[in-house]
């Protein structure tokens, strides 16, 4: 899959890259900063179904933003941090094709510096109002893990805070990290699932959502907390009876203890809408029309928003999911 490793000088001594370094063995390029090369040279977003570059970086600052109204269930502070840009799967509802100018992966690899600005938030935190971190808000949270084994230093630092939690988004169903890891009551890993009709159809090179069940009752039973993504929802002429047969899945793969369920129909701001009408114009995103709502972002007619809604959230409620644990997410 990588063409290349690209490595900044300052990084090139790092455990962790030599690490990389080994796994991948590909020709390698010591370079002075990343951002000489990834936000210089514009790539075409498809050119990631050929080959992509891999950048090992370091990331100077910004390592935790505030979340945004909804990005998480209610309560408690949100805030999201990201040490890798891009992602090896290709949705055809991906934000990423608006984010970069390259779709080359950047893997910042400083986790130190990570660390510590994330314990400074998590010190100031009390058990009554819990501190969440989002992780991978610009890539898969554990599609790389097998690489990167990243998340056990994580996972240690959140164990010292009982009231904070983390949250790690993927659709990944690769285990053969996680399984060596020691799971604790903070992590929270988030599985983005869809019915198999739509996901085979806009969910390009990501495992399928049967795997992605199967990691999901593994990694349970290996005692990870576990909870779901029902976003995005994307149009579909049979989708009541198609999010019923997922629930009945989701139900008899891994039951109703899941830390929460999220809901979100599909929605772009419009210069990443135009991104998605140029590469994927034959998409099913695209069986029904998109509207400028009131905060600036393109989605289905209201009407059929809450349809789409109601049925989602009918069919997980029916099949025995507590209301308590759904919400919607990033709605207006
Ligand atoms: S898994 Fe997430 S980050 Fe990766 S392509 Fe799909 S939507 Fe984008």
């Amino acid at each position: 899959m990588f063409e290349k490793i690209l490595i900044e000088n300052q990084v090139k001594n790092y455990e962790i890259v030599k690490n990389i370094q080994q796994r991948l063995s590909v020709e390698s390029e010591w370079i002075d900063s990343y951002q000489d090369y990834f936000s210089k040279v514009r790539k075409p977003y498809l050119h990631k179904r050929k080959r992509l570059n891999l950048f090992l970086a370091k990331r100077e600052k910004g390592f935790i933003k505030t979340a945004p109204d909804a990005y998480g269930k209610e309560g408690g502070e949100h805030y999201y941090f990201s040490h890798s840009f891009n992602c090896i799967f290709e949705c055809e509802y991906c934000y990423l094709q608006d984010s970069f100018r390259s779709p080359d992966i950047v893997l910042f690899v400083n986790h130190h510096d990570y660390l510590d600005a994330i314990e400074e938030k998590l010190v100031c935190g009390s058990s009554d109002n819990a501190i969440w971190m989002h992780a991978g808000e610009y890539s898969d949270s554990l599609a790389l893990s097998g690489l990167t084994r990243e998340w056990q230093q994580y996972f240690d630092l959140f164990s010292k805070y009982p009231h904070s939690r983390l949250e790690l988004r993927t659709k990944s169903a690769s285990l053969q990290y996680l399984k060596k890891c020691k799971p604790n009551k903070q992590t929270v890993l988030s599985f983005s699932i869809s019915p198999h009709e739509i996901a085979s159809s806009v969910d390009r090179k990501t495992p399928p959502v049967a795997s992605r069940l199967k990691a999901m009752r593994t990694l349970k039973n290996l005692g990870f907390s576990v909870a779901i993504h029902l976003d995005p929802v994307v149009y579909h002429d049979r989708l009541a009876e198609l999010y019923r047969e997922l629930a009945s899945q989701v139900y008899e793969q891994v039951g109703v203890g899941v830390e929460y369920v999220s809901v979100g129909v599909v929605r772009f701001p419009s210069h990443l809408y135009r991104e998605v009408a140029r590469n994927y114009p034959d998409s099913i995103i695209h069986t029904q029309p998109f509207l400028k709502s009131k905060d600036g972002m393109r989605r289905y007619p209201k009407v059929l928003r809450n349809r789409m809604l109601k049925s989602v959230r009918d069919a997980f409620l029916n099949q025995g999911f507590p209301e308590s644990i759904m919400y919607d997410c990033m709605e207006d």
